[in-house]
């Protein structure tokens, strides 16, 4: 066993760990820095689906954990505003956020190397159309790396991040924080320890373990939050190319005429691939797609979820939504399942020669089964009620061969209560990203990185 000491170290090297270490470095060039990272380096990083076409369960899932976290193979969407992927603009207030958000967009600039991201604008004639249907279009203007692009700028920023003296360490899955006289010391699944001045927590949404069990440690409050179920959608691209030619991910929000919930389709992959995302043992669709023209497919897709947002007293959303993922799981033999919309509607199962014969084909090798059989009554109405409201927008939406891969879900639900504005959860221990129950995309968890990076700095 060895030990280092390091003025920060900084657990996760997703998007969040990466922008603060990179902020760290501009400012303090004698800071001695580490980023802690549970899974593999960026470039080994492989996950065998894209071989077995099926999540073979692995400890370590690459598409959520490794150098670049979750956004490694990504689309590379990054949200240039703060009307959704988080709530950055309520905590800092909109300018501020919006400013670190810039700051984020220019760093990756810098790194992006192999060709020029596409910009998307807001539009006023989509966003008519979807009043005009009860559907509300969140707009804001969007870049678009693409997932080929986007890990190349990833790989070019962790680059200059290890040429700075910033130290990486893969395969160090952070167990615990414990006090010491002069600082913390972390302890880790490969029995190292490593103490440190100042901890940043960047261990996002598949971190959210770690984050709970450090609050519990530490008597910081959580605040129960909501969670997000429900379905990845596939069908023809066509279908929604007048939105995606235009805006290229459309946001839509959709209040439900039943029980008033608010769904919301987002996610959007144009000529995309559906995914299996492998979170703490439960496999969970998830959708990208590639920048580079020779590897579209013919579908998009885009997920479908519910809000959920619970009260007293039952304070476990994550563990509720993970439970109607596993049952989905248990159906489908340890695998998303897949249905086709008009076998959904029909109150019957989708079986593998429906499959065969269905035109939408499917990009990811789930089980074909029955969805009603794990999603919640409540949950399965608002997601076919919203089908049904975003065909009149996009006809074609609601077909009979449409792909519902089930279950998708997001949760945030840990969401510490901070010691101040600076997002210190104790002494010198800060919390950022997607782990924070803040943000909810690459923009805003970066930002927060930066800014996190600026409060110890004596920046912000
Ligand atoms: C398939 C997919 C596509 C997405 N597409 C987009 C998109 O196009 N645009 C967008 O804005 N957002 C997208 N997102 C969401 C985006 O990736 C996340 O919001 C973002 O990555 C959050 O950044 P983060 O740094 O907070 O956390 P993460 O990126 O999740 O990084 C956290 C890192 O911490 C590590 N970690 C966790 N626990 C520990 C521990 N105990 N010890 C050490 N390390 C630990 C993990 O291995 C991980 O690498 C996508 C997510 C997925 C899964």
């Amino acid at each position: 066993m060895s030990t280092f000491k390091f003025d920060t170290v900084i657990i996760g090297g997703g998007i969040g760990g990466l922008m603060a270490a990179y902020r760290l470095r501009k400012l303090n060039p004698e800071m001695k820095i580490a980023i802690t990272e549970k899974g593999n380096s960026l470039e080994e990083r492989s996950c065998p689906a894209n071989k077995e076409k099926k999540c073979v369960h692995c400890k370590i899932c690459s598409i959520t954990n490794g150098f670049a976290g979750a956004g490694a193979f990504s689309d590379g969407k990054f949200n240039l505003g703060t009307s959704y992927g988080g709530t950055l603009g309520e905590e800092l207030g909109d300018d501020v956020a919006i400013k670190y958000i810039d700051e984020v967009d220019e760093i990756l600039n810098m790194y992006c190397t192999s060709g020029a991201p596409v910009m998307y604008k807001s539009n006023e004639e989509l966003k008519l159309k979807c009043l005009q249907n009860n559907l509300r279009l969140l707009d804001m203007n969007v870049k678009h790396l693409g997932t080929d692009n986007n890990f190349l700028t990833m790989k070019n920023l962790i680059e200059a991040i290890k040429s700075s003296g910033t130290e990486l360490y893969k395969f160090y899955d952070c167990l615990s924080i414990k006090k010491t006289h002069d600082g913390y010391s972390l302890e880790y699944a490969n029995g190292e320890v490593f103490y440190s001045k100042y901890i940043i927590i960047a261990t996002g949404r598949s971190g959210a373990g770690f984050v709970s069990k450090f609050c519990n440690d530490n008597n910081v409050k959580m605040k129960s939050n909501h969670v997000d179920i429900g379905v990845r959608v596939e069908m023809k691209d066509i279908i929604w190319r007048e939105f995606s030619s235009k805006i290229y991910e459309p946001k839509i929000l959709y209040k439900t005429k039943t029980f008033e919930d608010r769904c919301r389709m987002f996610c959007f992959n144009q000529g995309g691939l559906v995914s299996a995302e492998n979170n703490r043992g439960i496999i969970t669709a998830n959708g990208h797609s590639f920048a580079q023209k020779d590897k579209k497919t013919d579908n998009c897709n885009f997920a479908i979820l519910s809000s959920i947002r619970f009260t007293e007293p039952f304070n476990q959303p994550t563990e509720y939504a993970e439970s109607i993922s596993s049952l989905a799981n248990m159906i489908g033999n340890g695998n998303v399942l897949v249905q086709r919309f008009g076998d959904l509607i029909r109150g019957r199962r989708t079986n593998e020669h429906r499959l065969a014969q269905n035109t939408v084909i499917p990009t990811l090798r789930a089980t074909a089964g029955d969805i009603s059989l794990c999603l919640p009554h409540r949950i399965l109405t608002n997601i076919i009620e919203t089908i049904y409201a975003l065909d009149k927008v996009a006809p074609g939406t609601a077909n009979d061969d449409t792909l519902l891969y089930g279950c998708e879900s997001k949760y945030y639900s840990i969401r510490p209560v901070f010691m101040n504005n600076k997002f210190e959860l104790i002494d010198n221990i800060y919390i950022v990203g997607d782990g924070s129950g803040i943000c909810r995309g690459l923009s805003q968890s970066g930002a927060m990185g930066i800014y996190v990076a600026d409060c110890i700095s004596g920046n912000a």
